[in-house]
């Protein structure tokens, strides 16, 4: 199966906070994805793999994802090896994805820099004819985009979500086990306060600013965008 784009994150609610907004912007175009979890996000001190694996169809429902793969690899284990790296390889040429999604490579939480590293390399990787996996072929994709999580970077590019800022909204809510919810008898975490959000929206307003929208998420490319023409410019 073919999709347009594939969207990498080392745990299952990363791509929705991150580039959620993007994702659904992207469906609505008419434009098919896929999410793609590293781990089930069975370490967190909130839910489990199963309430997690719940709530990440969920997610991808509302967002409008294709498919929803998990690499199940462990969490807080993202290691940098073969193995790893030939997971990743096969998604992309199973899905052949025109754009990819991933984390910035500087990130507070080491998964999330090994996932960027094993995608980056895998993206390049994929391209080579005599890198055998089974029977997929060899595939390369157009562009990478990587998206903010914890820390941040100067933005090469920034995406217009103010129209599907609440549909984002929704898909992280989806995560009920992680972020804010007084039912909860699970210990709090910096995640689940009802500040964490109010900072989670705060920033895609911050960005929207910069980018002069209402709402927006930003990305770091490693090639500069090109234009085809100026409609699009805000
Ligand atoms: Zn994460």
């Amino acid at each position: 199966m073919k999709l347009y784009a594939l969207a990498f994150g080392a745990h299952p609610d990363d791509v929705e906070m991150s580039c959620g907004g993007t994702l659904s912007m992207l469906y609505r175009n008419g434009k098919a994805f896929g999410m793609v979890d590293f781990t089930k996000g069975e370490m967190g001190t909130r839910g489990n793999a199963a309430i997690r694996a719940t709530e990440a169809k969920e997610a991808a429902r509302i967002l409008g994802a294709e498919v929803r793969v998990n690499l199940d690899i462990p969490d807080s284990n993202i290691e940098m090896n073969r193995k790893n790296l030939i997971k990743v390889v096969e998604v992309i040429r199973k899905y052949q994805p025109e754009i990819v999604f991933a984390p910035y490579r500087e990130e507070r939480h080491p998964d999330h820099v090994h996932a960027h590293q094993l995608v980056s390399d895998a993206m390049f990787y994929s391209g080579l004819t005599k890198l055998k996996t089974g029977s997929l072929a060899a595939y390369r994709h157009k562009r990478a985009y990587y998206y903010m999580q914890h820390r941040t970077f100067i933005p090469t590019m920034y995406v217009d979500i103010s129209n599907d800022y609440d549909t984002k909204v929704a898909a992280i809510n989806a995560h009920k086990s992680q972020f804010f919810n007084p039912s909860s008898k699970d210990p709090q975490t910096m995640l689940s306060t009802p500040e964490f959000m109010e900072y989670l929206l705060g920033r895609m307003r911050y960005h929207g600013r910069m980018a002069g929208v209402r709402y927006a998420e930003p990305f770091w490319t490693p090639e500069p965008v090109t234009l085809t023409n100026f409609d699009s410019v805000v």
